[in-house]
This record gives structure tokens, sequence and C-alpha cells, in this order.
């Protein structure tokens, strides 16, 4: 497993969620490249309890 991370405004573990987004031809709708990952620090992240919202960089680690 790798590191646990927390929402930074409450603390969530469960409910924080990463985002990772692809990039598709427009024309076709193929698969063009992976630009962002979950595992990316900018990778859009979510908080679905308190409804914070920033960067994977911005969560914090949680405390065991
Ligand atoms: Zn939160």
């Amino acid at each position: 497993m790798s590191e646990i991370l927390a929402c930074p405004e409450c603390g969530e573990i469960k409910q924080v969620t990463t985002t990772f987004s692809q990039m598709l031809l427009v024309n076709s709708g193929r698969h063009y490249c992976t630009s962002m990952k979950t595992h990316d620090a900018d990778s859009p992240a979510n908080c679905l309890k308190c409804s914070w919202k920033g960067e994977r960089k911005d969560l914090k680690p949680a405390i065991k």
C-alpha cells in the first residue's frame, strides 16, 4: 500500500477522491494519452465529506 492521504480540511480519509483525465482524439474517439494520472501531484482532488477541492499535493498524510 502507498501512503494514506487525508483531506486537509476535515481529515477525511475514505471519501477523498482523485481524478485522472484522458485525452481522446475528437474525431475518432480514440485514446491519445493520459495527460493527468491519479498519482500526479497536480491531479484534481475532492473531499466528498466537506466538499473541499484542491490538488493531490494539498492532501496531507493521514496520522496512523
Ligand atoms: Zn474534507
